[in-house]
This record gives C-alpha cells, sequence and structure tokens, in this order.
C-alpha cells in the first residue's frame, strides 16, 4: 500500500480539443492485466473535447459546472454535479463545458487491448455541433 505520486497538469492538446483544458492524471495501471485508468478533466467556459469515441466505452462524473455531452443523433444532454454519464465502447461523442461556466468531470475508462487504440480521436465540435441540432 502507497500513496500515489502526484503527477503533473496537463493542458490538453488543440488537436483534440476546443479551448481551454486541463487533465490531472489520478490513476493509470501498474501491472499488465490491470486496464482501469482515471482523471479530473476541468474545460473552461464553451471548452469542448473533439468528436471521438472509446474501444470499452467511458464513464464521465461531473463535480462542478454543467456538463454538455453529444452524440451524432444531434442529443446533446446537460449533466450536472452528482451525475454520471456513460458512453459505450465505440459511441462517437463530445464533451465539455456550457458558455458561461467552467466544468469538471471525472473521466473513468478502460484500455483496449493496444493501448492506442483505447480513444479514436476525430474531427472537431462545430458551433452548430455544440448548440445543438433541433
Ligand atoms: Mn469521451
Amino acid at each position: 500500500m502507497h500513496i500515489e505520486d502526484s503527477r503533473p497538469t496537463i493542458k490538453n492538446p488543440p488537436e483534440q480539443f476546443t479551448g481551454d483544458v486541463w487533465f490531472d492524471p489520478i490513476f493509470v495501471p501498474h501491472d499488465a492485466d490491470q486496464r482501469m485508468s482515471g482523471g479530473l478533466v476541468r474545460f473552461a467556459p464553451g471548452a469542448r473535447t473533439a468528436w471521438h469515441s472509446h474501444a470499452r466505452g467511458q464513464y464521465l462524473r461531473v463535480t462542478e459546472g454543467i456538463a454538455r455531452v453529444g452524440t451524432r443523433d444531434g442529443n446533446v444532454v446537460e449533466a450536472h454535479p452528482g451525475q454520471t454519464i456513460y458512453t459505450p465502447p465505440g459511441e462517437e461523442h463530445w464533451h465539455g463545458a456550457t458558455e458561461d461556466c467552467f466544468m469538471e468531470h471525472l473521466a473513468l475508462l478502460e484500455s483496449a487491448d493496444d493501448p492506442a487504440e483505447t480513444t479514436t480521436w476525430l474531427e472537431h465540435v462545430t458551433d452548430e455541433d455544440y448548440s445543438g441540432r433541433p
């Protein structure tokens, strides 16, 4: 048993995010047969991920602000602190803050057999995607 080393906060790359998004890694696998990893993600107002999917799905637990989460059918869900969003394996989606408020969520997911395939990144989210189609 031990206290895990602290890991530095990472500024998420502009190729995969719109606006300012910071990532605090909480835990990553220690052993070859472990898959689970988790981190705390902080989004500035209006910031969001690009479109992407996760090979084994993802849980997002909102801890501050209001999260906006969109899928390819044009549906945009708003989730509040204490709520947990689940995106199934392979479902293309994005997540971000509302226009006027910071948002923070925990992101929890399992690695793919090839860790490089855990998350597949796609194109940026347009303002139209972000606002939600009628
Ligand atoms: Mn995701």
